[in-house]
């Protein structure tokens, strides 16, 4: 018999499933899948679990292979991407001039280019996010809903939700299921990732600086990452902005100190969104970084490479052969996951996209520059931005992609607080890939785990930390 999800006389059985409930929720909290809470976001006093579905949801198993086997292909291209100044420049130059975080981010890349780089070191994590498109044909197909190359999380709590689902199901009788469900040890993967470029790096005594955010919820899914550093004898310190402002210095040789602590990597786990450069003093910061001779993860060609302009520019007939010259079959591996992607750059073609979204705003997503979720615009509010920005160069600022649409599945969403109710529900696959060049040699170029995020089709958007998605894990049918 073909493999299958969880049958629907499981889903619908309240008796079994109010049980597995309280079962679920305490094998989250001893598997440690744990967030603090809103209230104190810097406190581990009081912490709950994070927000998790009740069951595995299926994800085809070909789709899920196709995911992985392209993951070092995206992490080639990003990495590529993020050293062609010219192509950066050119597909950046009209979003620069009206989205003013991109810019600024975009000024620092220019010093830089003019100093010259002080690290040939450079350490890749990222996340590559997919949904399963649903043809009438039936057949689901791998679209990328975009490409995270700054902060990419929840590798250190993905790591742990298999046990819990496992567990969930022994418990619900579904021996075979809970065998199906899927290992997954991403944060060991990102670790060997900041491990090798410590090691490149060459100092014993220097650390790894984790750039943390002012609250800090989701603390535990980088103690695992930590953790694993800590295991390999990295040292590693967690700082804000502010922290930087306030004590960090370059010696003559460009090397970071921090309160006294020579830095080999920087890992940013915060820097992507314009509210986290909370002063003037937040920027220098970030350029004084850049500037030294730690490791940036990721630097700010990297940052660069992940927005959601390039993304648009790489879809664009020919481009991923310019990156990928004489690799016919490498070009095809990355180019089946792109969905439609149209630019809104002034001129004949963006006039083109304009009137297309305004006469089928449904087909399709609007998307500003921005990270984190829930930035995103759909449906009639498409009309709306669009007639307000699409004879300005406003318009600039975003770019649109065909909307995907899974096909839902029902589960139960289980978050703090809130009811257990039957949920249509549709996920989001992210891969994780992690890779390290010196110079001009790829050192490390690995797919090192998946997440899976589920949320209700009531959601267009938002992520975890946003209260749509919960973690998920796929089990493959
Ligand atoms: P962010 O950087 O804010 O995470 P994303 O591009 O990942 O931006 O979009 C946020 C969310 O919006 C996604 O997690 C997904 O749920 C939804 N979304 C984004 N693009 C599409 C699309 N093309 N089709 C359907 N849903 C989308
Ligand atoms: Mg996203």
């Amino acid at each position: 018999m073909a493999a299958r999800g969880i049958p629907e006389d499981i889903l619908m059985n309240t008796k079994l499933v109010n049980d597995l409930e309280t079962v679920a929720k305490d094998a989250a909290l001893i598997h440690g899948v744990l967030m603090r809470t809103n209230e104190s976001p810097n406190s581990s006093e009081m912490v709950t679990y994070a927000p998790f579905t009740l069951f595995p949801s299926p994800v085809s198993k070909a789709v899920f292979l196709q995911a992985l086997a392209v993951q070092t292909h995206f992490n080639l291209l990003v990495d590529k991407v993020s050293q062609d100044s010219v192509f950066l420049k050119e597909a950046l130059a009209s979003t620069i001039a009206v989205d003013d975080f991109t810019g600024r981010l975009f000024s620092i890349y220019q010093q830089i280019q003019k100093e010259g780089r002080s690290q040939s070191i450079v350490l890749g994590l990222n996340r590559s996010d997919y949904m399963l498109d649903q043809k009438e044909d039936r057949i689901s197909s791998l679209k990328q809903i975009e490409i995270n190359t700054i902060a990419a999380s929840f590798g250190g709590l993905s790591s742990r939700t298999p046990d819990v689902h496992r567990h969930i199901l022994r418990v619900a009788g579904r021996l075979e299921e809970s065998q199906r469900v899927l290992d997954n040890n991403s944060a060991a993967g990102l670790a060997r990732g900041i491990e090798k470029a410590w090691e490149l790096y060459g100092s014993e005594r220097a650390v790894v600086m984790f750039l943390v955010e002012e609250a800090q919820r989701n603390i535990f899914d980088h103690r695992y990452i930590e953790n694993e550093l800590w295991k390999r004898n990295i040292p590693t310190i967690r700082r804000r902005f502010e922290n930087v402002c306030m004590t960090a210095s370059l010696d003559q040789d460009k090397r970071l100190f921090v309160d006294g602590q020579e830095v080999a990597v920087v890992y940013f786990r915060n820097g992507y969104m314009p509210q986290n450069y909370t002063s003037e003093r937040s920027w220098e910061a970030r350029l004084l970084m850049e500037r030294s001779l730690a490791v940036k993860c990721p630097d700010i060609s990297t940052h660069l490479a992940g927005t959601k302009k390039v993304q648009q520019e790489l879809a664009r007939h020919g481009v991923l052969e310019r990156f990928f010259p004489q690799q016919p079959q490498v070009v095809e591996q990355i180019r089946a996951t792109f969905t439609g992607l149209y630019t809104l750059d002034m001129g004949p073609e963006g006039d083109q996209t304009v009137e297309m979204a305004l006469s089928q705003p449904d087909q399709f997503v609007l998307k500003p520059q921005r990270e984190g979720g829930g930035n995103n615009v759909y449906g009639s509010d498409i009309c709306q931005v669009l007639e307000r920005v699409k004879d300005s160069n406003e318009r600039t600022a975003y770019i649109l992609m065909d909307r995907i649409r899974p096909s839902p599945v029902h589960n139960y969403l289980l978050r703090r607080d809130s009811p257990l109710k039957l949920t249509s529900c549709v996920s989001e696959l992210g891969v994780f890939g992690a890779y390290v060049r010196q110079g001009k040699d790829m050192v490390m170029n690995e797919c090192v785990g998946h997440l899976l995020r589920t949320k209700s089709i009531e959601h267009t958007d938002g992520g975890v930390a946003a209260g749509v998605s919960v973690l998920d894990n796929p089990l493959l049918v």
